[in-house]
């Protein structure tokens, strides 16, 4: 058998694993569960010249229930991190604040979120998830950027529409994006699915947002081909540091990270906690079929 289909093999299998064992592999993307250990470990990454953004594990809530118990999270996280006074923003997800069933109380929700994070200083960004929730989220976007400079949204150049997106929020105003490839499996006749038209969407997004004034710029990726690509065209295009950050996953591409901060570039990492750690791993380990590879190790080691 290839490694490819082993490794679909497994990833079939994934479910049926314990849970115990999907925790050992996927500990390294997750704070944990608690809050304060996100706290933690934002404050590790600070003393080492990162800057974070926290995100509460979860999406697809399909009650109010879930939904205050999420806003509830948040507001704590906002309070916690300017208690105590970490560099970190939070970065949420509206199907978690109830967008696929009540789009009003969504709205709501992340209002009062981000009117929290104006208060305590802090910078809240809306996750951009699968294309059939795409226009919904820039809509709430743009309405919360008429009233708040402290919010930004993703966009993913994985989609054919992203490039009519961005010009588009550049021409209605101050925008702050962090881009990032999509994480989501979307049809072809909307997206791109070839790798080489994904990067080549993903250097044309960053040129088309540095050039039209965005006023901040997350680029959002681990691929050394698309670092080298940006870190290119920001010195080319002379971009101030207060324009730009890299932004990568927690426990991913350490050693990128590291190189990139030593020369002085602007860096946030997503620190994901939470209960609901479990569905988030899984779409991890799905998402890059390599440390799968991990599991088969662990299975048969003691650590
Ligand atoms: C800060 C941040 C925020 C994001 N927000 C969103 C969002 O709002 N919406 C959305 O759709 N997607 C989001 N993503 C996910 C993103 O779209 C990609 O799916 C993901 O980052 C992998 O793409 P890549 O650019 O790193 O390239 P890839 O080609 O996938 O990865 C490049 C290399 O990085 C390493 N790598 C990448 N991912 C992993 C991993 N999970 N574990 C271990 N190694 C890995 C591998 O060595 C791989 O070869 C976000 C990503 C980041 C970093």
């Amino acid at each position: 058998m290839s490694a490819s289909l082993f490794h679909h093999a497994l990833i079939g299998a994934m479910p049926y694993l314990p849970r115990s064992l999907i925790w050992r592999v996927s500990r390294r993307y997750i704070a944990g569960t608690h809050l304060h250990d996100a706290c933690r470990r934002v404050q590790e990454l600070n003393e080492s010249k990162c800057t974070a953004t926290i995100d509460v594990l979860g999406e697809d809530s399909t009650s109010e229930e879930q939904v205050r118990a999420a806003v509830e999270t948040y507001l704590t996280a906002i309070r916690d991190i300017d208690t105590h006074s970490l560099d970190c923003g939070v970065s949420v997800k509206l199907s978690e604040l109830g967008l696929r069933f009540d789009v009003a109380g969504c709205k709501e929700a992340i209002h009062a979120l981000v009117t929290c994070a104006a208060d305590h200083g802090s910078f809240l960004r809306i996750d951009m998830e699968d294309s059939s929730v795409t226009t919904v989220t820039l809509e709430i976007y743009r309405e919360l950027r008429q009233q708040f400079d402290n919010v930004g949204i993703v966009i993913q150049s994985c989609l054919r529409r992203s490039e009519q997106d961005v010009a588009e929020l550049l021409h209605e105003g101050p925008t702050n994006v962090r881009i990032c490839k999509g994480i989501y499996v979307e049809p072809k006749d909307i997206a791109f699915t070839d790798a080489d038209e994904i990067r080549s969407s993903f250097n044309n997004l960053l040129e088309q947002l540095l050039d039209g004034g965005a006023t901040r710029v997350g680029i959002a990726t681990h691929d050394p081909a698309l670092v080298a690509y940006a870190e290119d065209m920001i010195e080319k295009m002379g971009v101030d540091k207060d324009r730009y950050e890299f932004q990568m996953l927690l426990g991913v591409a350490g050693t990128l990270r590291r190189k990139l901060v030593a020369k002085g570039h602007p860096l946030r990492v997503y620190v994901p906690f939470g209960e609901l750690w479990y569905a988030y791993s899984m779409r991890r380990l799905r998402e890059n079929p390599n440390i799968v590879g991990h599991i088969v190790g662990n299975l048969f080691s003691r650590s």
